[in-house]
């Protein structure tokens, strides 16, 4: 994987938009092409979920799409995904399709690694997280991300020792991969599999790791004007 060093789009003070230098949005695109053609891991089914080449200053990491995401070509496009844009409506003001339009959607692995035999879709190797790994890493590399907010638990892993969620939401970290710094804002897994979100005091951290993230001087600026309340 070429390590591509790129300029952080930078802020146009007459206007107080973000410039996106055109090289940048060039090669993240052309990193999503090779991306959707990656079949390094056999035990994974094609093919892999992208969110698309979208240049910004957020990255949202989740852990490994379902089933459903590979046929309807986009990230957390089922129920998880609901559970999901309705925490960014209610708790940061942003609707579903200014998400997906304005947060560069990764995640810990791009394929569905299919169903277990006792149910349940199957956790990924340590060998496909690595594997998959290396991609996350490239695009952290491209967008210099000033603000990750890893989703479940196994994506927290990949930037936090392991800790139990009541530890670890709500809190704001410093992360870094890649030689890239940046704030970490951790969130539960979406997804009715766990009720840890439905119950305290993991309903009261969420709200708090929402506001953060809301506060935050990267989602601020990024979403200033857009934001639906
Ligand atoms: S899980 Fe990642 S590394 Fe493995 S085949 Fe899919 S895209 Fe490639």
């Amino acid at each position: 994987m070429p390590h591509i060093l790129l300029a952080m789009p930078q802020t146009d003070p007459s206007t107080d938009r973000i410039e996106i230098p055109p090289q940048l949005w060039f090669h993240l695109n052309n990193h999503v092409d090779r991306l959707l053609q990656c079949r390094r891991c056999p035990s994974m089914q094609p093919i892999p979920v992208s969110g698309g080449p979208v240049v910004s200053p957020i990255m949202l990491v989740g852990q490994a799409p379902g089933d459903k995401e590979p046929l309807l070509g986009r990230p957390f496009a089922w129920t998880a995904g609901k559970t999901l844009f309705r925490w960014f409506q209610e708790g940061c003001g942003i609707s579903e399709a200014q998400f997906r339009s304005m947060i560069y959607m990764a995640a810990v692995c791009r394929c569905f690694p299919g169903k277990k035999a006792t149910g349940g879709d199957r956790v990924p190797s340590p060998e496909e997280i690595t594997q998959c790994g290396s991609w996350l890493a490239a695009e952290i590399a491209l967008l210099k991300p000033a603000l990750v907010i890893p989703v479940g638990k196994l994506a927290i892993q990949q930037f936090l020792a392991t800790a139990p969620l009541d530890q670890v939401i709500g809190r704001e970290w410093q992360g870094s991969r890649a030689g890239v710094s940046f704030t970490l804002i951790p969130l539960p897994h979406p997804s009715g599999a766990s009720p840890w979100h439905r119950m305290e005091p993991g309903k009261t951290l969420l709200q708090a790791a929402l506001k953060q993230i809301r506060n935050h001087p990267a989602f601020a600026q990024h979403f200033s004007g857009v934001r639906a309340c």
